[in-house]
């Protein structure tokens, strides 16, 4: 099973997901963290999905290439993690709601790369990734 320990995020990443969350609450959203880190094996189960095994797919990454897989010295130090808005205590999957936008402007506004802005390299709403600049 993949983390949500915002511990398994890179160093320079953990700060602005606990910040992230922070404004989102100060805003009126609930947001939940649903994944971190992912290990290469969770990766190449989650890439199998839609292609050798069932389900849509819902990553192009194998393992080694998501920003989820990122070590340091061996250590999880994932580049990204997913989000979800909670609505009622429950995740809006519905990306037409308006809390992603909330939540995605939040993120832009730290400095992170989010996958649900329409000049992503591919569309990915809950995606949100350290920018390049960071070691
Ligand atoms: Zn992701």
């Amino acid at each position: 099973m993949a983390s949500r320990r915002i511990e398994d995020l890179h160093p320079d990443l953990q700060p602005l997901a606990q910040t992230f969350q922070r404004r989102c609450a100060d805003a009126g959203v609930d947001v939940l963290i649903y994944c971190t880190w992912r290990s290469g094996q969770e990766q190449d189960e989650l890439y199998a999905q839609g292609r050798s095994k069932p389900g849509p797919r819902v990553t192009n990454a194998r393992a080694g290439q998501s920003a989820h897989n990122f070590t340091i010295q061996g250590r999880p130090a994932a580049r990204a993690f997913d989000a979800v808005p909670l609505v009622g205590g429950k995740p809006m999957w519905d990306a037409s709601h308006p809390h992603w936008q909330v939540m995605g402007k939040i993120g832009a506004d730290l400095g992170l790369n989010w996958y649900g802005r329409p000049s992503a390299p591919f569309r990915e709403f809950p995606h949100f990734e350290l920018a390049k600049g960071y070691q």
